[in-house]
């Protein structure tokens, strides 16, 4: 049986015992087995900040860019056969893998075009500079420089190749060397890509590292220049945050958890106008792209009262064309959830959720091996105060209808009873309305997206995360910035404020 490995200090490393078995959801036949058992984390850390972190910090970012054109050549070379791996890893069709896999890629490709334009310099100059006395003899300068330590990257199940790239462009640009951590249970993917990335021999020794299985004590020897960036549950953050060494010595932290992602429909929306038509489609893919396993999935669906029943029908009459089986299949729109266990939380926090089901209507005809669950569509007419639709997160093709007044106030109020979001999607061609709802909803969401009929035919959905925005959100969703260009930078780099002469200050910053 395939054994997934650890790329550690230069080498692959394949453990004897402490194994996780890895399974295809969509026959729950065992495919592979993990364990990180016997890596030796001191001396990961010490290859990450003595051998990695040195190498990158004597390149200029035009090179460190030059490093993430290579690597993201590396993936989109081996695409196809990341797709098949992900169709029996990770229970994607064709078009859920390469949303992950082409995501990777293109990130990676993104962030080394961005890197070309910031040329020849070592510092990052933030902002403008100021100048703090009478004559330029005395001038400030923010900047930013690459931290010394090592940036750990924990991964969550669903985007074993993006997740990874997202988090190593930035890393990796700013000048800090990575370790990456993908969760077990899509590990054979995330083993696969790096694989490849390291068969392409594009980067300095030590600059990535990959644990697959168990972290060890990795954790407890972060210090002060080291950087943990995590994603998944907010619950498995909270635990990971709670760390003696990370009170102590500030290790830098960066949380993308979990998020009830809310879409809000005007109530300027015509029956049968573009943008309902927009919103119709836009709802069902972020209800069952990935089998609605994306952190960036639609949760919460606000319809003004008097349009609930209209709009209900149009998804229900959507949602019936979605054909669930076998992801490696031709025309199968929506695979399994990714493991059992996926599979009996999204059913136990489907009995939690309540609401009345308004599709599937009856027993939906499901594949008898496998892990799969059905799209399902519930309406909650006590969506509007505090209850399990703001609070439980099924991470399953399954949202919720909450009628609402149509009111920017009454949308603001009920999206942010969710405690904070990743992305919150307003559909309507009122320019006044959106101008309110905007101001009321931004405090609480991370992106907004607005669809409207000057976007129907190029918007991608609510659900990309595109490197070119932030990516995160406030309190529940975990208090992170991901992306957003230049943005992703930061948390791999300590800002400085220099000061003295001016053309000093300048020349030292690149200010
Ligand atoms: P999870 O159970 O919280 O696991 C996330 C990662 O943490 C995995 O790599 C897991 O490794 C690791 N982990 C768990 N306990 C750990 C420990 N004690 N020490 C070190 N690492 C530990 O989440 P998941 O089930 O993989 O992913 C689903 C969740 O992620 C959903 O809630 C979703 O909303 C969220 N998510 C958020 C974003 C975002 O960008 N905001 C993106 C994707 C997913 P093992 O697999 O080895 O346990």
């Amino acid at each position: 049986m395939k054994t997934v490995r650890s790329y550690v200090v230069g080498e692959w490393y394949e453990a004897s015992d402490g194994f996780v078995p890895l399974v295809n959801p969509s026959t729950g036949e065992t495919i592979a087995r993990v364990s990180s058992r016997g890596v030796d984390f001191a001396a990961v850390l010490r290859h990450a900040r003595e051998v990695g972190g040195p190498a990158l910090r004597a390149m200029t970012f035009g090179a460190r860019a030059e490093l993430l054109g290579a690597m993201s050549k590396a993936l989109r070379a081996g695409r196809d056969e990341l797709l098949e791996l992900s169709c029996r890893n990770n229970g994607t069709t064709e078009g859920d893998g390469s949303f992950d896999i082409d995501g990777a890629s293109g990130t990676l490709y993104y962030y080394a075009k961005l890197g070309q334009g910031l040329g020849d310099g070592r510092f990052l100059p933030d902002g403008e500079g100021t100048q703090l006395a009478k004559t330029e003899g005395f001038w400030a300068q923010h900047a930013l420089t690459p931290r010394l330590g090592a940036a750990v990257h924990i991964n969550a199940f669903n985007f074993p190749v993006w997740g990874f790239a997202e988090k190593a462009a930035c890393a990796l640009l700013a000048g800090m060397p990575v370790v990456t951590k993908p969760a077990t249970a899509t590990a054979l993917v995330a083993e696969r890509a790096v694989e490849m990335i390291v068969e392409a021999d594009v980067l300095p020794e030590g600059a990535l590292q990959l644990v697959c299985g168990s972290t060890g004590d990795l954790l407890d020897r972060l210090g002060p220049q080291d950087v943990l960036a995590f994603t998944g549950s907010a619950a498995t953050a909270a635990r990971l945050r709670d760390r003696d060494n990370f009170r102590s010595t500030n290790v830098h932290v960066n949380v993308e958890a979990d998020s009830l992602n809310a879409a809000v429909l005007g109530p300027d929306v015509e029956a049968d106008g573009v943008t309902l038509d927009l919103f119709v489609r836009d709802v069902v893919r972020e209800m069952t792209q990935k089998a609605g396993q994306k952190c960036t999935a639609v949760r919460r669906i606000l319809v003004p009262r008097e349009a609930v029943d209209r709009v209900a029908a149009r998804l229900s009459d959507r949602l019936a064309k979605v054909t669930v089986g076998d992801p490696s299949r031709d025309g199968v729109h929506l695979g399994p959830l990714a493991t059992a266990q996926q599979l009996e939380d999204a059913r136990r926090g489907l009995e939690a959720l309540g609401g009345e089901r308004l599709f599937p209507d009856g027993e939906p005809d499901l594949p008898q091996e496998g892990y799969f669950l059905a799209p399902t569509l519930l309406l909650d007419e006590r969506g509007d105060r505090p209850g399990p639709v703001h609070e439980i997160e099924v991470f399953a093709p399954v949202a919720s209808i909450i009628p609402y007044d149509g009111s920017p106030a009454e949308a603001g109020r009920i999206v942010a009873l969710g405690g904070g979001t990743l992305v919150t999607s307003l559909y309507s061609d009122d320019a006044e309305w959106l101008e309110e709802s905007v101001e009321r909803l931004a405090p609480t969401t991370g992106r907004i997206y607005i669809g409207s009929e000057g976007s129907a035919e190029v918007a991608p959905g609510s659900g990309a995360a595109l490197p070119q925005t932030l990516h995160g959100g406030p309190g529940r969703a975990g208090g992170g910035e991901e992306l957003g260009g230049l943005v992703g930078l930061e948390l791999y780099m300590q800002r400085v404020a220099v000061t003295g002469e001016r053309a000093l200050v300048e020349r030292l910053t690149g200010g």
